[in-house]
């Protein structure tokens, strides 16, 4: 029997913090866990993950990565792996982030190892997808979109996604306060769903996270939508009082 998909919602700080402002951003998410119907979820840089695991500890939020290496622990300097969240005290990790795709080169191929490499050590993998302005406005949205959903499915099989959330970014919607309309991002995660639901996945069951100017004052027209499980919050998120308001949304 399928059961109704919890809410989350996951704060990605990007590269943004200190040890001052992080301790004073973090105490003031001690309200937003432990509600009944939401999971929340901090990703805060690398540097700031222990951090962020033990300010959070007893307030039922939880900590994620905002990236990972694909390759096991070894030579490959500059990199974080999959354990090393683990052992931070993580249970989450984004992956495929339009910016590190954007402005860090990272091909389908590999987005898909780094979700393969989180899935295995146990952590759950937030897997960003979305298309730009120019692909949205040739029409092309639903396809790019469903590109980089196949990507993951042929290296993972149908099977393990159903242990992946899926984040639906536009990028003319991040950072720009250019949300998606509900409509828009309602489409879109109907399309991801039964596009999913055709490659074999449990889809029903997946959570379809939204991401893009997320904010307190269009949230909870968002999270009305029978297919938006929940957001995904950059700026947002780095101010206590409106990362609050959008948990208290979902
Ligand atoms: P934004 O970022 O909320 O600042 O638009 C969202 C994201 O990139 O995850």
């Amino acid at each position: 029997v399928f059961k109704v998909r919890k809410k989350l919602v996951v704060g990605n700080w990007k590269m943004n913090g200190g040890l001052k402002r992080n301790a004073a951003l973090l105490a003031g998410l001690a309200a937003c866990g432990n509600r009944e119907g939401v999971d929340v979820v901090v990703c805060p840089p690398y540097p700031y993950l222990a951090q962020a695991v033990a300010a959070v500890k007893g307030a039922g939020v939880a900590v994620g990565g905002q990236d990972l290496c694909a390759f096991k622990d070894g030579a490959y300097t500059g990199e974080v792996s999959a354990s090393m969240l683990l052992d931070l005290g993580c249970a989450w990790v984004i992956v495929g982030h339009s910016e590190r795709r954007s402005l860090f080169g990272e091909a389908d191929a590999v987005v898909a190892a780094k979700v393969q490499a989180a899935l295995d050590a146990g952590l759950s993998p937030i897997l960003c997808v979305g298309e730009s302005l120019a692909q949205r406005e040739a029409g092309e949205a639903e396809a790019v979109v469903c590109s980089q959903l196949d990507h993951v499915v042929d290296v993972l099989g149908a099977e393990r996604f159903a242990g992946v959330v899926v984040a639906y970014e536009p990028v003319w919607a991040i950072g720009t306060g250019k949300t998606a309309s509900p409509e828009q991002a309602q489409g879109m995660h109907r399309e991801i769903r039964m596009h999913l639901e055709r490659r074999g996945v449990a889809a029903e069951g997946v959570k379809i996270l939204y991401g893009g100017s997320v904010t307190a004052a269009n949230a909870s027209q968002l999270f009305a939508e029978p297919d938006i499980d929940g957001a995904l919050v950059g700026g947002a998120s780095l101010v206590a009082d409106s990362f609050s308001s959008i948990c208290a949304a979902a």
